[in-house]
């Protein structure tokens, strides 16, 4: 299989590009290599005959559509996006000219590709568009997403993203492209950029420094393992329905306190003392400008259709990714150094 990935050195791109090398697939990465990246991630790939890296810009039409024609992948796999709220809450435009010009470029290029392959190679094309649960806006304390739920996105981050699986939809519907979409919960793990929640307090909890819960901490959001995530990305390559899309979600409803509380009472198990408790660093934060409540997301449909479910808990999942960032210190410091020093973003000001 040769997959085209784009956006693969963020931190979902590079996880599933590790997971795809172990199964001896072919890789082509185009990533712009934005702050949101990391060269560290894919280091081990270096030498490996089977990884290719393309600097690119999916905003940049004559360089996408040449890389893509020269590769021939039998699948495309869209991450690259501008994926921090809080930063499409400070300068929207980056995010609506990738996530949305970048889409369309994207989707543009893979129907001209498609339309020059043989209709053995088409048999096998597809499109794979990664999106986000945040397209449907905030929940109650009941309902879940599913996929036949409607867009209602808050911030520019998720009306970008909700425009993107637009056009997706359109493309299929409109000129046959092979395409799927999935849209997936709040992902944790290795390789995630310290601005998101759970990097930026594990790394808090390590220096000792505060750890910031925006509100009063009650927003609630479903946690899925990276891993896990990658699992469904490869489940539905192979096996999901063209023109149709696919929720994902870790079945993991917590709230965000629940989630700092969680990493201060395993940080206190690793680091016992008498005198300090990790939960005495929690502190309250002005909130985020138009904070979606909670999102909860029903997958009956990927678990039933396709046989996939997570499988690594939120115990489990919190404990290893401590145990990587306290193991990859180099990997974050130098973020820290250069590019994000773990300020508030995202304030309206
Ligand atoms: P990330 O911010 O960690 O990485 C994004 C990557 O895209 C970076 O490597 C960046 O350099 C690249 N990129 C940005 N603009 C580009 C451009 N114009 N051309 C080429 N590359 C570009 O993001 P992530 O967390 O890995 O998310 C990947 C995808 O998954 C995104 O589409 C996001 O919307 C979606 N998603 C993420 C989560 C999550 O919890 N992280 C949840 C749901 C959906």
């Amino acid at each position: 299989m040769k997959i085209f990935v784009t956006g693969g050195s963020g931190f979902i791109g590079s996880n599933f590009i590790q997971y795809q090398i172990k199964q001896n697939n072919k890789i082509f990465n185009f990533d712009k290599l934005t702050y949101a990246s990391s060269d560290e991630s894919l280091i081990s790939l270096k030498n490996n005959a089977n990884y290719i890296f393309i600097k690119g810009d999916i905003t940049n039409r004559n360089h996408l559509e040449e890389s893509v024609k020269y590769y021939k992948p039998n699948i495309i796999v869209n991450f690259a996006a501008e994926t921090h709220v809080d930063r499409s809450i400070d300068k929207p435009t980056d995010f609506i000219q990738t996530n949305v010009f970048g889409t369309y470029n994207l989707l543009q290029v893979s129907l001209n590709y498609f339309n020059s392959i043989s209709s053995k190679e088409k048999d096998e094309f597809k499109l794979i568009h990664i999106s986000t649960d945040e397209v449907f806006g905030s929940l109650d304390e009941e309902d879940f997403f599913n996929e036949k739920t409607s867009y209602d996105p808050s911030s520019p981050y998720s009306a970008s993203k909700a425009s993107s699986d637009h056009f997706v939809r359109a493309w299929n519907k409109t000129y046959d492209l092979p395409t799927i979409i999935t849209n997936c919960s709040n992902n944790y793990g290795p390789y995630q950029f310290p601005e998101k929640l759970i990097p930026l307090m594990i790394i808090n909890a390590l220096k000792k420094q505060k750890l910031p819960v925006y509100g009063s901490g009650s927003n609630v959001r479903d946690w899925l393992h990276v891993f896990d995530h990658c699992r469904a990305i490869d489940i539905v390559f192979k096996n999901g329905k063209i023109g149709s899309s696919y929720l994902i979600g870790g079945n993991c409803e917590k709230t965000n306190l629940d989630i700092v509380n969680m990493i201060c009472d395993i940080f206190d198990k690793k680091f016992k003392s008498n005198k300090f408790k990790h939960k005495d660093l929690i502190m309250f934060v002005e909130d985020r400008p138009g904070h979606d409540y909670r999102y909860a997301i029903d997958c009956s449909k990927i678990k039933n259709d396709l046989k996939w479910q997570p499988t690594i808990s939120i115990d489990q999942g919190l404990e290893s990714t401590i145990d990587w960032y306290i193991n990859n210190e180099s990997w974050w410091k130098k973020i820290q150094e250069t590019k994000y020093n773990l300020n508030r973003l995202g304030l309206k000001k």
